[in-house]
């Protein structure tokens, strides 16, 4: 391979990934040239970030101090897909750099708590967390996935006090029983772990939709991303790319995934009806070989939602 293509396959890669050029570029040099730019995850692995995405795909665009009604401002912050500012797809692992904004409530949501009374479980069944001065590793004790998000300890700890006000101790789970599932997790498990989880291919198709969420991201501002699972997936954004570049983006035949227009005389009209609220361009299916469906819906924004502030690349981790 030349030198310019290597670098094309570097730069192109970032593009999905949102990582550091650097980032990019060392992990693309350990592969192979005929390797995916993009690795698959292991089974487990997909499964693992399925559920990953299950509970966080909704996320609030917010810090943990900001009530929601402040968040509607007409100045937004802006912030990456899912707040992720770069993810490094390995085969048994995904590696991620969480916004430092949305740290509290991603351990809020992603963390598992417990209602010992009701046996009610929050948050990913299993999910442990070992911190580390420079990242955290989430893992399921006895399961071969994880989770590694860069971070300082010292933040790390930070998030998790703002995370746990107001929680019994009791209920969580992870910080109690660290290496070890509880009874309620494994109960909670046996009885509704078939929610969320899509079966090989499937679960194939959602982790490698979050190991591309960069393609879901431009230049130009986007209120919010939320991805939302039943017998089909949704993806919604407000503002931000068209379905058309969008959809380029997830069927490039090298970094793309193996998906299909539904309808394939369908045609993006979000150039044309940028603006028009009554008529606007916004659903788009795509179809993986597994059959799952994934919705892309696409919301207008008006000129005067819109912000210059789209800072949010201010240096990653790792
Ligand atoms: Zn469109």
């Amino acid at each position: 391979m030349l030198r310019s293509q290597r670098e094309r396959r570097v730069r192109t890669r970032t593009t999905y990934t949102g990582e550091p050029i650097s980032t990019a570029g060392r992990h693309l040099a350990r592969m192979g040239e005929d390797e995916p730019p993009i690795p698959a995850a292991a089974e487990e692995q997909a499964a693992l970030e399925t559920r990953l995405l299950a509970k966080w795909g909704y996320t609030e665009y917010r810090a943990w101090d900001v009530p929601f009604d402040r968040s509607a401002d007409r100045r937004r912050k802006a912030y990456p897909p899912f707040g992720f500012r770069y993810v490094v797809p390995l085969t048994n692992e995904l590696q991620i750099s969480v916004h430092p904004d949305l740290l509290p409530q991603f351990i809020d949501r992603v963390l598992p708590s417990v209602d010992p009374d009701s046996g009610e479980v929050w948050g990913i069944p299993g999910l442990r967390a070992r911190v580390h001065n420079r990242y955290v590793l989430l893992a399921r004790p006895g399961m071969d996935a994880r989770i590694k998000i860069w971070v300082r300890r010292t933040h790390w700890d930070n998030a998790v006090a703002r995370a746990l006000q107001g929680l019994e101790l009791d209920m969580v789970a992870w910080l109690t029983r660290p290496d070890e599932w509880t009874l309620e997790e494994t109960l909670f498990i046996e009885r509704y772990g078939h929610l969320y989880d899509y079966r090989v291919v499937g679960n194939a198709f959602i982790s490698g939709l979050l190991r591309r969420c960069h393609a879901l991201h431009g230049q130009v501002y986007t209120r919010y991303w939320h991805l939302w699972m039943d017998s089909v997936v949704k993806l919604e954004w407000a503002g931000g790319l068209t379905h058309r570049v969008v959809i380029d983006r997830l069927q490039d035949p090298d970094f793309g995934l193996q998906a299909a227009l539904e309808d394939e005389t369908w045609q993006c009209r979000c150039e044309e009806t940028e603006g028009d609220r009554r008529n606007p361009c916004y659903w788009a299916t795509l179809i993986d070989h597994s059959g799952l469906e994934l919705d892309l819906r696409r919301h207008p924004i008006g000129i005067w939602e819109e912000t210059t502030d789209s800072r949010w690349h201010d240096g990653g981790e790792g």
